[in-house]
């Protein structure tokens, strides 16, 4: 972990990785979806289930389906999804110590939006600790693991990706950090679309615990 000492860039995804899945917070967005798509396109919910998953396989993000396909209003998408209960969501102390320690620019990096990011982290109790939140209008709709947003998000940010680490439950969304000189952090859990890949090289850590693996690093220094 000793190469962790000079890491001056921060990077974390919003669902999942700032919160345990086990909150099932992320499982609310996931019906919403279902529930947009079969009012949007008349079909069953059941239906909309199919053309929603088959959508993120094929998209990486179902909004990113929605759009090429049947070009919905993305903001409609984003405000209907992301209305969920984030009540389940306590503030986490740990983390929060934790992350006001870190040295340097921390920036959340999600294919969600902004608002969401902001409900969540409130909950949280982090909400103040970030220096930015690149969401998926930042990406100008093109999500993770698409290369473009990495690029996008290291430019606007003047990242230096030797010195930067990023934290993300979707294994696939690591690679493209990686290529770029990042250092990779899984956060482990048992989806099985999200831990597709995780043992692969482009991950140089693992963890089943953001705040203590934020710990290790800020014992280091
Ligand atoms: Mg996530």
């Amino acid at each position: 972990m000793k190469d962790l000492k000079n890491i001056k860039f921060w990077l974390f995804d919003l669902d999942n990785t700032l919160y345990d899945g086990a909150t099932k917070v992320f499982d609310q967005v996931d019906r919403k979806m279902s529930k947009f798509i079969s009012e949007k396109l008349n079909v069953s919910i059941e239906e909309a289930r199919k053309i929603q998953k088959n959508y993120f396989q094929e998209y990486n993000t179902t909004l990113n389906g929605m759009i090429k396909n049947h070009k919905i209003d993305a903001d409609e998408f984003l405000e209907f999804v992301h209305d969920v209960d984030l009540s389940f969501l306590d503030k986490d102390k740990d983390l929060e110590n934790e992350i006001k320690k870190l040295d340097g620019k921390k920036i959340i990096f999600t294919n969600g939006s902004r608002a969401h990011a902001l409900n969540v982290t409130k909950r949280i109790g982090i909400d103040k600790l970030f220096d930015g939140i690149f969401d998926i209008r930042d990406c100008e709709f093109i999500p993770k693991p698409s290369k473009e947003p990495y690029k996008k998000l290291v430019e606007n940010y003047k990242i230096e990706p030797q010195y930067c680490i990023f934290f993300e439950d979707i294994a696939r969304n690591l690679k493209p950090a990686y290529e770029l000189g990042m250092k990779t952090v899984w956060i482990k859990n048992d989806e099985p679309w999200a831990a597709k890949y995780s043992d692969s090289d482009f991950i140089n850590y693992k963890t089943d615990k953001l705040a203590k693996f934020l710990k290790e690093i800020n014992e280091l220094r």
